[in-house]
């Protein structure tokens, strides 16, 4: 019975030095000190011996057994070390690494211009009418006084939706211009008070899309925003007077603007706005090329068959409207020198603003 003690804890010991990992140490354990051991055997076999060797053999026995029992915890003290050691060179962490910055989000520069844009006009009391981007021939175009086949429809060529039903010459579209926006507000509101349609100054902003071929000058979608006010004795005085200041207060206090006699379908007169250069002060420099003026905005009172069509007697009611590309004034404001950059979600472009 000694030698067999003597046999156990030698054959334990030894095996437990080969043992490399926490799972083989379980499995160590249980087969050198669990519950069906050859070890825990002899201490089951005690009662049976004579009585002079029970003391002898069973002291032996609790011997052997407190030897493995810390050779085992020795060993697995080992093995818990040599794993930790394991870990941290896989997954090695440098406390003294500052910590990562967290990503701050921005507006995209396009929507910072045109949150310029609402507070000025805000100031002077217009409001923001926001319209749908699904539009139909109807309301983006005839509304508007651009028949079918008008010629100035060339300029706005658009994406058109196949709806599975025939509509003949209203088919739907994604809106070239915000201006279908301008029927639906003044619908809207003529609808409040038909004898009395009240009072419109609005805001309308938006995306807006158009077949293009895309290069540097020109996107499938860009942001638009226009004005419109109407109203009884509204003149050409108050569309020059609100942009005049409109343009004082986006580009300081002297700059001076320019009209020049246009032509739009749905405003009569019609004029472009230049804006004198901010970066030249009307010296001429390359992004105003050397004219000292930078073309912002079209504008014009807004044609009667316009606000027949939304619903203010054009004989009591006058108005006018102007619109301009939040884009466009980025990127003469930044001396950006491609569109393409506004919505090609490039990082590296959107984390300058
Ligand atoms: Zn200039």
């Amino acid at each position: 019975m000694l030698d067999q003690l003597q046999q156990i804890e030698q054959i334990g010991l030894t095996s437990l030095e080969q043992v490399s990992d926490e799972e083989h140490l379980e499995s160590w354990r249980v087969s050198y000190l669990g519950r069906s051991s050859p070890l825990m055997q002899v201490f089951d076999k005690l009662g049976q011996l004579p009585k002079e060797e029970r003391p002898l053999i069973g002291r032996r026995a609790n011997e052997v057994k407190r030897a493995l029992e810390t050779a085992l915890a020795e060993q697995s003290a080992v093995l818990q070390h040599l794993s930790l050691e394991r870990t941290l060179q896989s997954q090695r962490l440098d406390v003294t690494l500052p910590g990562r910055r967290m990503a701050r989000g921005r507006l995209h520069p396009a929507m910072q211009t045109l949150r310029q844009i609402y507070r000025i006009f805000g100031d002077m009391g217009f409001q923001i009418y926001r319209s749908r981007e699904v539009e139909t021939d109807e309301f983006n175009f005839q509304l508007l006084n651009f028949p079918p086949n008008h010629p100035a429809r060339e300029m706005q060529d658009s994406y058109y939706i196949d709806t599975g039903t025939e509509r003949g010459d209203n088919p739907v579209l994604l809106r070239t211009h915000t201006s279908p926006g301008q029927i639906r507000a003044m619908r809207e509101l003529a609808a409040l008070n038909p004898d009395n349609p009240p009072a419109v100054r609005l805001i309308l902003p938006g995306m807006c899309y158009r077949y293009e071929q895309i290069s540097a000058r020109y996107e499938i979608q860009f942001t638009q925003v226009e004005g419109l006010a109407i109203g009884e004795h509204i003149t050409f005085g108050d569309l020059k007077g609100t942009i005049n200041d409109f343009g004082r207060r986006l580009f300081g206090q002297g700059v001076r603007t320019r009209f020049r006699a246009s032509h739009f379908p749905f405003t009569e007169p019609s004029a472009e706005v230049d804006f004198e250069c901010f970066l030249c002060n009307g010296a001429g420099c390359p992004v105003c090329k050397y004219t000292g003026w930078l073309e912002i905005m079209g504008c014009g009172m807004v044609h009667p068959v316009v606000l027949q069509n939304g619903g203010y007697d054009p004989a009591r009611y006058t108005g006018f409207a102007f619109g301009m590309g939040p884009e466009r004034l980025t990127m003469l404001r930044h001396r950006i020198e491609d569109i393409r950059y506004f919505w090609a979600n490039d990082l590296r472009f959107l984390e300058q603003f």
